[in-house]
């Protein structure tokens, strides 16, 4: 089975390396992709286990770019090694201003009265502490009752407590991907607030040539739109459970929400060849 989407410790997942590649054995997954949040190194730390274990492990990245305005979700894949140097201290750069933001962050939600510390908010989110490491923290002090709701009152793009983060532009993210030999993927498509087939020709114009057909998220019929498109408009496809751990406990990895989720057998194959 085939997996190419899920998330470490070292971004907002709660399984370690080492354990997501336990759950990929016990799951029945033998091509692995991670794609963490803006940070390699949990595919880094996961590389040595996989050679070991002979799980074929894919380099992915998962980077959040802004779109007219929006936040979307870019993914990166077969970034190889040798090209990394550039790609790598690029990212670094992100890692910066989202510490940055986190600053601001708790600054804001200290003012709208909650008594929290960036400290604590890293405690749950390590190097690459996030909104959602946020939405944790509030949950665990009492002020929400769930993550949602914790998005839904303080940290959603529309929310009171949300401040803004330095995003790279879309076709900025996306050239860095391809200029680093790798596959840049539209990120559970779904999500996206604009139309999709209409913007599809700009996206394709700005660097992105593949599209993630395949996600937890997707019924079989928008699996099957999304697969048309990228026929329709020469796109290649990906494919992943988007595994997040005990923090999306309906997600199951290579298999998503209820089993659900079928990513072909080739489909990695065929990426390759494109490489
Ligand atoms: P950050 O990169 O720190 O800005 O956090 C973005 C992450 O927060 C996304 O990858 C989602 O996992 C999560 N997120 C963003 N908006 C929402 C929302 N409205 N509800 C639940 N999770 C969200
Ligand atoms: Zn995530
Ligand atoms: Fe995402
Ligand atoms: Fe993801």
């Amino acid at each position: 089975m085939i997996d190419l989407h899920s998330h470490t410790t070292a971004s907002d997942g709660t399984y370690s390396p080492a354990q997501l590649l336990d759950e990929a054995g016990r799951a029945g997954v033998s091509t692995l992709g991670i794609t963490d949040h803006d940070t390699f190194s949990g595919y880094d730390q996961a590389l040595p286990l996989a050679r070991q274990s002979g799980l074929d492990l894919v380099c992915g990245i998962e980077l959040s770019t802004k779109l007219n305005g929006h936040s979307v979700h870019l993914l990166g894949y077969f970034l190889t090694d040798s090209t990394l140097t550039g790609f790598r201290s690029w990212i670094g750069d992100l890692q910066a201003s989202r510490r940055e933001r986190n600053v601001r962050l708790v600054a804001r939600l200290r003012e709208l009265g909650l008594d929290i510390t960036l400290e604590q908010a890293e405690a749950h989110g390590g190097g690459m502490t996030g909104r959602p490491h946020f939405a944790q923290l509030l949950v665990e002090k009492g002020y929400v009752s769930s993550l949602q709701q914790a998005f839904d009152d303080y940290l959603d793009e529309s929310a009171k407590g949300y401040v803004t983060r330095r995003e790279p532009q879309f076709s900025d993210a996306a050239q860095h991907i391809r200029d680093a030999g790798g596959i840049a993927s539209l990120a559970h498509p779904i999500r996206l607030q604009e139309d999709v087939a209409a913007i599809l020709p700009d996206l394709r114009s700005a660097g992105l040539n593949a599209i993630e057909a395949y996600h937890s998220d997707h019924s079989p019929a928008q699996t099957e739109l999304y697969l048309q498109l990228a026929e329709q408009h020469g796109l290649l496809v990906t494919g992943g459970s988007d595994f997040h751990g005990a923090v999306k406990p309906e997600i199951r990895l290579g298999t998503g929400r209820g089993g659900s989720l079928k990513v072909p057998d080739d489909l990695v194959d065929r990426l390759r060849a494109a490489v």
